[in-house]
């Protein structure tokens, strides 16, 4: 489920995003401000953010795993909209589990097309 956020705990929160799992564009290096990302999906568990690069226009989808303290990144190649992918991550809850497999799959993969 989506959370609802004021407009300083969510300011904080990409701020936190920023420092914690990316401060520059993977592709140019261009830095990230709070106005590149947008929170997708925020639970106890895991969260995930999208960041899009002002500069040379690429997009990277980050899951943020609180129980491990883990966070993996990649680029993305959709035409989904940010609301889009909103509303597929919001489908379901995850579990813990999902979330290794989820994680596991993807450390294998450098590139990942939705
Ligand atoms: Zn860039």
């Amino acid at each position: 489920m989506v959370k609802s956020l004021n407009r300083n705990n969510l300011s904080e929160k990409k701020q936190f995003f920023i420092d914690t799992i990316a401060k520059f564009c993977d592709k140019c290096g261009n830095p990230y401000n709070k106005n590149d990302l947008e929170i997708i999906q925020d639970n106890n568990i895991s969260s995930i953010i999208h960041f899009s690069c002002p500069k040379c226009k690429s997009n990277h989808i980050a899951t943020f795993f609180k129980p491990i303290g883990i966070s993996n990144r990649m680029p993305i190649n959709t035409d989904l909209d940010v609301n889009e992918i909103g509303r597929y991550a919001a489908m379901k809850e995850t579990s813990v589990d999902e979330i290794l497999e989820i994680y596991l799959y993807l450390k294998e993969r450098e590139k990942i097309l939705l």
